[in-house]
């Protein structure tokens, strides 16, 4: 590694995470402390089971816990750590000596430990194994921040549409009591109506995700033209377009480009993708294009909004998952999700090329023919 001068290395990097270090023996402790720092972990000490009690409310992201101790052994410390509210979910590691036996280890693990290894394990070992339970347990915080995070967006998109669902109908039942103009009344329910759609369409999405998580996407495969799907998918968006001022252009073939697939489906991964388009396109010219490419069907939609980071890019094909840019906009997070799974089901792929500011392109390559059964 090399040092431009007047850009000094960092030195004070963020500890990789907090370890409780539970060993009655001083030299022990003391080297796997040591060990520990060199790799970067913040170390707390504890040379006690009572000792490590007290100081686990602390919150350390992982306990190393020695089994034999004076005091409580291990098995009695890790056991009342998870009865505590405080301290219930810290990721608890038992680390043994060799002399344990197979129903010791079963013990510590029935008692509630993640984990369970015996020394001497060899430092680059026991690190890697602290660093794996560490990124497993990492995974799960995420995957339950952006569920919860998707919880309150969904609660609150649903919401929207029903406030104004409840008002429309309040009024048009004022309006019938006081013999109002048919043409209000009118006006009033069609506004309610339009509420419902939306309503209905939320709920579709999310029925959608649990579907295609469940891998319970059932494909109805016949022969799709993508060219006159595509026409029929900008004709529905264009009152959306006209209304935002957004020039949707067209880029299709003479010839059908034909595929065996899901003609709802693919329409509907053509519909994700362009209303993000106008979501996210600044109200700048959209074009939707199909070609067919060696053997393969392209379908391609760009903008020229406000773009995708680089490192968002492959993040929004996930569930849930919605660029740092856009996250106050309200949206689900579904619709790329949603998207990549019908295409890949199609045995297609879906990618994005894009920078920040410059718009973005979503590209979908289709298998062409598929003769093969879903
Ligand atoms: P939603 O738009 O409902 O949030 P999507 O799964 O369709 O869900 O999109 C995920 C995220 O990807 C969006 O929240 C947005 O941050 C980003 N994104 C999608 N399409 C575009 C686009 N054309 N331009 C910029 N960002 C986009």
């Amino acid at each position: 590694m090399t040092t431009t001068p007047g850009n000094p290395p960092q030195t004070t990097a963020e500890p990789r995470a907090t370890v409780l270090n539970v060993n009655d023996h001083a030299a022990t402790r003391y080297m796997v402390s040591r060990m520990l720092e060199m790799a970067g972990y913040q170390v707390l000490e504890a040379s006690t089971g009572y000792e490590a009690l007290a100081i686990a409310p602390q919150r350390p992201d992982l306990v190393l816990l020695d089994v034999e101790m004076p005091d409580i052994d291990g098995y009695e410390v890790c056991r009342r750590l998870r009865g505590s509210e405080e301290t219930q979910d810290l990721l608890i590691a038992h680390l043994s000596a060799v002399s344990i036996t197979r129903e010791d280890r079963i013990r510590g693990l029935a008692f509630g430990a993640d984990a369970y290894w015996t020394t001497p394990l060899e430092e680059e070992e026991l690190l890697a194994n602290i660093e794996a339970l560490l990124r497993l347990q990492r995974r799960a915080q995420d995957a339950i921040r952006v569920r919860d995070e998707f919880l309150s967006v969904a609660a609150h998109e649903l919401r929207t549409p029903l406030t104004a669902l409840r008002l429309n109908l309040e009024r048009a039942r004022l309006l019938t009591t006081r013999s109002a103009p048919k043409e209000n009344l009118d006006k009033g329910l069609s506004a309610a109506l339009r509420q419902l759609s939306r309503l209905q369409q939320l709920l579709d999405t999310l029925l959608d995700v649990s579907r295609v998580a469940n891998r319970r996407l059932k494909l109805e495969v016949g022969t799709v033209d993508l060219v006159d799907a595509a026409r029929e998918i900008a004709q529905r968006f264009e009152p959306a377009a006209r209304a935002g001022g957004v020039d949707l252009q067209l880029q299709l073939p003479d010839t059908p480009v034909v595929l065996f697939g899901d003609r709802l489906r693919l329409e509907q991964v053509l519909n994700n993708l362009l209303a993000n388009a106008l979501k996210y396109g600044d109200g700048k010219p959209v074009r939707l294009c199909v070609e067919e490419r060696d053997d393969m069907a392209a379908l391609r939609v760009s903008d020229n909004g406000i773009g995708i980071a680089p490192e968002d890019q492959s993040r929004i094909f996930e569930r849930f998952e919605r660029a740092t840019n856009t996250e106050q906009s309200g949206s689900l997070g579904l619709g790329l999700y949603i998207a990549k799974e019908i295409v890949s089901a199609h045995g297609g792929s879906i990618t994005v090329d894009s920078q920040p500011g410059q718009g973005a392109t979503f590209q979908v390559l289709l298998p062409l023919r598929r003769t093969e059964q879903y």
